[in-house]
């Protein structure tokens, strides 16, 4: 395929993918194999560590990627050994027909998993045609389970709807769906083995995430972050006749941020092997010696760091210029990806962007 040469989506929803043209290496040597899609910055709930009260712009319709943009980026990015993609948001099932770019996605040679983060509000809805179009894992996240402090911390949201969500999404077949909750002292701290219970019970992995001071620390109260260490001694205290114990393989390079922890010696909660929850140590436990994942947003920039403003407009290289062209920016700008991110555990170092403009 010669320079610029757009990538085909024909009238199916086929993409013509070109040849594989390298890996993605950062100058740390990090494999960059796996991109994170926001398709939209929009979001039904409004968490309250998430989203500010005042000063989040969104994009305009204009200003967001078509799906066959989004499609034409991700090829771009097969091109380079990308070969997992997951959607996220704002909330991605909030964007219309989003099982009409999962389809657009599976056409890509290249893609081997496609997975979706979602609050599971529309879920009961959408899981048959979400499963149907092709996303094969999905990421529910639920930060308590009292109707009323979840109606409290999402402003708003439907705790019976999101559990039905999830039901539903166990009826079409997903397994192993994980319930990522945002660990909060204060809040939901006294919680974390009853959702861990809550998650074995029905074949979910419970993942605990530990609070970032994205929006420039505007909703970081810094009283509130629970460390993976603590978050690991709350659980280990609630089951004392457990051994809590690391699994060797999960700070493998690949292997994702969670680092996973099983609960060895309870009874009665399913399988013994389902005994296990993760934990995203962002702040305490960094791993960004290990980090092999870009981000983009529905607007179409190009974000090699959670924790950093730097961007690259991919949507102006691609409406501009082509394919190629594209190829060769998403290399320049891994090139430059920042070695680690600079969150303080004070809430101050972290980006000005809030986290419903990317997706986590
Ligand atoms: N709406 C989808 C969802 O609820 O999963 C996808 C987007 S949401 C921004 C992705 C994840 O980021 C959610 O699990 C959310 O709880 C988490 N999150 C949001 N703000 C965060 C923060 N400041 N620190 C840590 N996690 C955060």
């Amino acid at each position: 395929m010669g320079r610029n040469t757009a990538i085909a989506v024909d009238a199916n929803g086929s993409v013509a993918v070109p040849a594989l043209t390298s890996s993605l290496v950062d100058r740390q040597r990090r494999l960059i194999d796996y991109l994170r899609v926001s398709v939209t910055d929009r979001c039904n709930y409004r968490c309250t560590y998430c989203l500010p009260e005042e000063g989040v712009s969104h994009a305009t319709r204009e200003d967001i990627l078509s799906f066959e943009e989004i499609a034409r980026l991700v090829a771009c990015f097969t091109r380079l050994g990308v070969r997992r993609v997951r959607l996220t948001g704002g909330e991605p099932t909030v964007r219309r027909e989003l099982p009409r770019l999962v389809e657009l996605l599976r056409e890509i040679a290249g893609i081997e998993e496609i997975a979706l983060s979602t609050n599971g509000h529309l879920l009961p809805e959408m899981a048959a045609s979400l499963r149907h179009a092709g996303v094969d894992r999905l990421n529910v996240s639920v930060d308590t389970l009292d109707p009323d402090a979840f109606k409290r911390i999402t402003r708003g949201g439907d705790l019976a709807r999101v559990l039905a969500g999830i039901d539903a999404a166990r009826a079409v077949g997903y397994a192993g769906i994980k319930l990522n909750t945002v660990a909060v002292r204060g809040f939901n701290d006294a919680e974390l083995a009853a959702i861990c219970v809550h998650a074995w019970e029905r074949d979910l992995v419970p993942r605990f995430i530990e609070q970032m001071p994205m929006a420039s620390g505007a909703l970081f109260v810094p009283g509130t972050l629970m460390s993976a260490a603590e978050i690991r001694a709350t659980i280990s205290s609630a089951f004392p006749e457990a051994r809590v114990v690391a699994e060797p393989s999960s700070r493998a390079a690949g292997a994702g941020p969670a680092r996973y922890w099983r609960v060895e010696g309870i009874a009665g909660v399913g399988p013994v092997e389902r005994a296990r929850f993760g934990v995203i140590s962002a702040m305490t436990e960094h791993f960004c010696d290990t980090c092999n994942r870009v981000r983009l947003s529905a607007s179409g920039a190009l974000h090699t760091c959670l924790a950093h403003d730097d961007a690259t407009d991919l949507r102006a290289v691609l409406r501009q210029g082509g394919d190629d062209a594209v190829v060769d920016t998403i290399r320049a700008a891994v090139a430059g990806k920042r070695d680690g991110h600079t969150f303080g555990l004070l809430g101050i170092g972290g980006p000005r962007k809030a986290m419903i403009q990317i997706g986590g």
